[in-house]
């Protein structure tokens, strides 16, 4: 019997496949390989672009295409969510609602939480089934099915399976009841990916882990995931909770602890880092796959990142704390140097002066963001790219060991 075209063009697509390339033998960072049937592939670690409704905060699509080694994008579901229903209410997939068709697409992850603003303390838990999260139209009640309903539209490449992530300062029966929450929805999940040979098949799921501070229990819920999560819709983990004012040794514990746990052949993802040192501790504990909300942050704040991409090295005159340059300081004001001499990156290709882009902060111009992005996002993959060349050299130890003494004692 001659199968229905639709159908046929459906279970031709395959969920993504992660390949491991090289383990680091003096720590737990490795290099590895996602491809998807969309043709997306990505080399990682790497540093996913965060989004607002699918587009990059300040810069169009065909401009972020213009960034070298821009891999992939982060996009939260809760910016759906309308009054009443998803939107936009007619069908589209997500390449087709942000007009990401081309030839070379983006890896596309999706979870229903915003990791650049998580309001956590405000919004509590909503009821056993919901989880509240923030929206165009306030704060709103979201199920497992309004979640999955979005991702079965939306065909991202990845989905997170859903986490009740809590902080360090909620009640130990509140934090006991995350984890349960988190483990159902992944087993609800599982069952819902494994049996779909639909709109499901093609997307890849990422179970979440959810880390707390205690080492032992981080162990347990690693392995609950991973028996869980055996199908072979899961292509890959998530350490949550992270990234939301816990200790440093509390969050390397956790990663460590979580990720030497988990099956070293699947895709690991966290949502935390929020530095650039945050990030190569992470790698260093074995994650694949991270937001880099950094990037957004700081160009809102006028601020443009200038620590040695390359290699070790001196870093740039100008720098302040984090190694960044504050393009609000009047010390800018008459500069006619670029951010960073030698950067590839659009601004500083084209010659946009630091004193240039402090008039246009000082203006309220927009531009001014415009200019930032491109260089922040162009010096993080550059990053990005730094550190996968140090993995693969056998000398990444020694280059994290190197750049947190220029971090730390800048
Ligand atoms: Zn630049």
């Amino acid at each position: 019997m001659a199968v229905p075209a639709e159908k046929a063009v459906i279970s031709s697509r395959r969920r993504p496949q992660f390949s491991l390339c090289k383990e680091d033998s003096k720590s737990g960072a490795r290099t590895g390989c996602i491809t998807t049937w969309r043709g997306a592939t990505a080399e990682t670690p790497f540093g996913l672009v965060v989004t607002r409704k699918g587009l990059p905060s300040y810069l169009t699509l065909d401009n972020l295409g213009k960034v070298n080694g821009v891999q992939g994008m982060h996009v939260c579901a809760s910016h759906f969510f309308g009054r009443d229903a998803l939107y936009p209410r007619e069908g589209g997939s997500l390449s087709e609602i942000i007009g990401q068709e081309d030839a070379s697409p983006l890896l596309v992850l999706c979870g229903l939480r915003d990791p650049a603003c998580y309001n956590l303390n405000l919004y509590p838990a909503a009821g056993r089934e919901k989880i509240s999260v923030d929206t165009e139209v306030g704060v709103k009640a979201v199920s497992q099915q309004d979640y999955i309903d979005f991702v079965r539209q939306a065909q991202p490449d990845l989905c997170l399976s859903l986490s009740d992530d809590v902080v360090g300062s909620h009640s130990k029966r509140r934090r006991e009841r995350a984890q349960q929450r988190t483990a159902a929805w992944l087993r609800d999940s599982v069952k819902c990916f494994g049996e779909s040979d639909g709109a499901l098949g093609s997307v890849g799921l990422i179970a979440s882990v959810l880390a707390t501070e205690d080492g032992e229990e981080n162990l347990r819920q690693a392995r609950s995931a991973e028996a869980l999560a055996s199908d072979p819709s899961v292509v890959g983990y998530a350490v949550m909770g992270l990234g939301l004012g816990e200790s440093e040794e509390c969050r390397k514990g956790a990663l460590q602890s979580i990720c030497g746990e988990l099956p070293r052949e699947k895709l690991r993802y966290t949502s935390g880092p929020n530095t650039p040192l945050e990030l190569i501790e992470a790698i260093e504990c074995g994650v694949d796959v991270l937001d880099a909300t950094f990037v957004n942050e700081l160009t809102a704040c006028g601020m443009a990142m200038a620590f040695p991409a390359d290699a070790e090295g001196p870093a740039v005159s100008g720098t302040g704390r984090g190694l960044n340059l504050n393009l609000w300081s009047e010390e800018f004001t008459h500069d006619q140097g670029v951010l960073v001499p030698g950067c590839g990156c659009y601004t500083c290709q084209n010659g946009f002066s630091r004193g240039y882009i402090h008039h246009l902060l000082q203006c309220r111009e927009l531009l001014a963001e415009v200019l930032l992005e491109f260089h922040n996002t162009h010096h993080m993959c550059r990053f990005m790219g730094t550190i996968r060349a140090k993995i693969d050299e056998g000398v990444f130890s020694e280059y994290a060991k190197s750049f947190r003494k220029l971090y730390i004692h800048q």
